[in-house]
């Protein structure tokens, strides 16, 4: 397999630490809203990355943080009156269920920052130690990132360019203010009841050191691959990347790699800007979870995915184009005729398939083998020789791809194709066939008649005549 690594800008070919096994860290969301389509879409690329690594047989184990104490966290449960834990109960339970619509794999861990203070605080102590970490007068503890030989490698700085002992207290900023960050902010009135003891006071950490100390926690000071949208890039991975080499005097990570923006109108959609559809409003304008993962998944995680509802329109069409066809495939007559053709279409989609995907994530080239095999399957049954055997072989297929793409569910979606068609409805249309046959065209009108009467149409297609709901 091969991924772009930010850390190099180049694609490299992937060299875990443990042979076959992947162990990846994933920034998580911050709890204090409902996550929108944008961090969707990096939630889904890192899914995606997952199930591609599942595919080509790795094991993995992937760490999402949970940022349940940070600035806005804290800003607005003061604002909602209720208890920090409270507050964020509610938006993690909201995560959870939004990942489970929309098919996202469980990780093997989520830890939450506030339960992990612990190891925030040794990690500091590490750093005061190593003389990386200083104490300011108002008790916040800060990182000295003109101690660290290789601050900017990840974000490409120059820090020759750069004035030293700038400070900044906020998790979030700018390329322009390369600053020493905190890794302990100090209490303020401003903080209400959220605060923990340390040797520096009470207070709470910086969001930077929670993915630093975490991901060591659950894999290790050193592992493969560490992931998150390309606004994560600076500061936020580069301050994870400064704390735990300063630390353990070690690589952090071998593989970056970052997903760009989902957009609006060309802007990226986020919530200060107010442009952002949250999962829960597309399923109330009537879409549903596989609709919205299709429509995310299909651009390739490095270019911007510009968003808007004609997207999600293609997904269903495309899905109920797939429904059919499965259908088509789970109707077919017993036995074995077609199979060794079949086999060898699914055989070689699989192959494509995987190849693509192993390739960066080549999202586009992986639907491509879907979309061939498609074709190819119904140009085949157009020559009316094929059994279920070899529906059989390429419905094994799709529920292969479906490990990596779970928005077919290959034998839900085939019943539902097949059952669309009553056996009455059925036995109408052959009548009407063998009634064309004859050049019986009074009788076949009559029974296209009957159909419509029914609610379905036939629609003559290259495959031949095909009754479809009206
Ligand atoms: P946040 O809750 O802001 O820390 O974001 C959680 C994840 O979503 C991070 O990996 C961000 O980089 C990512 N993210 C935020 N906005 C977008 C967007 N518009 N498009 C893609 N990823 C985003
Ligand atoms: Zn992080």
């Amino acid at each position: 397999m091969r991924f772009y690594n930010t850390l190099g800008r180049a694609v490299q070919e992937f060299r875990p630490i443990e042979e076959k096994t992947a162990k990846m860290y994933t920034c998580g969301p911050t709890v204090y809203n409902y996550a929108h389509i944008g961090n969707f879409r990096a939630y889904l690329f890192e899914d995606l990355l997952r199930r591609t690594l599942e595919y080509h047989g790795y094991k993995v184990t992937q760490v999402m943080n949970l940022t349940d104490v940070d600035d806005k966290t804290i800003r607005d449960s003061r604002a909602a009156g209720l208890k920090l834990q409270d507050f964020t109960r509610k938006y993690k339970d909201a995560f959870f269920e939004d990942l489970d619509t929309l098919r996202i794999e469980r990780a093997e861990h989520y830890p939450e920052a506030t339960t992990h203070i612990p190891e925030m605080i040794a990690m500091i102590r590490v750093l005061f130690d190593k003389g990386y970490a200083y104490r300011s007068e108002d008790g916040s503890v800060y990182f000295s990132i003109a101690k660290f030989r290789d601050y900017g490698k990840l974000a490409r700085i120059d820090m020759a360019q750069q004035r030293s002992g700038v400070r900044i207290n906020n998790d979030e900023y700018d390329k322009d203010s390369v600053a020493d960050f905190a890794l302990w902010k100090a209490w303020s009135e401003s903080d209400g009841d959220v605060k923990w003891d340390s040797p520096w006071g009470p207070g709470r950490p910086g969001w930077h050191l929670e993915c630093s100390a975490m991901s060591m926690k659950y894999l290790g000071k050193t592992f493969d691959i560490h992931t998150g949208g390309i606004d994560n890039m600076f500061p936020h991975h580069e301050d994870e990347i400064a704390q735990s080499e300063a630390a353990n005097s070690c690589r952090f990570v071998n593989y970056w790699l970052h997903c760009e923006h989902l957009t609006i109108d060309k802007k990226k959609m986020s919530k200060s800007l107010g442009n952002f559809y949250t999962l829960r409003d597309l399923l109330g304008k009537g879409y549903d979870g596989k609709e919205v993962r299709w429509a995310l998944l299909g651009t390739h995680y490095r270019s911007k995915l510009n968003f808007n509802l004609a997207l999600c329109d293609q997904a269903r069409a495309t899905l109920k184009k797939f429904t059919d066809f499965f259908g088509r495939l789970k109707t077919l007559p017993e036995g074995p005729g077609g199979a060794e053709e079949a086999r060898k279409l699914a055989d070689e989609a699989d192959r494509k398939f995987a190849d693509a995907l192993g390739d960066d994530l080549n999202i586009a080239e992986a639907l491509s083998a879907v979309f061939t095999l498609e074709r190819a399957v119904n140009s085949a049954l157009a020559g009316g020789s094929w059994q279920s055997a070899a529906g059989e072989a390429v419905l094994a297929c799709f529920r292969k791809f479906d490990r990596v793409l779970a928005v077919f569910d290959v034998d839900a979606a085939a019943s539902q194709g097949a059952a669309e068609l009553p056996p009455e409805i059925m036995a109408l249309a052959e009548r009407r066939v063998e009634a064309r046959k004859a050049k019986d065209f009074k009788t076949a009108d009559a029974i296209r008649d009957e159909l419509k009467a029914q609610g379905w149409v036939i629609v003559d297609t290259p495959r031949g005549p095909e009754v479809r709901k009206a």
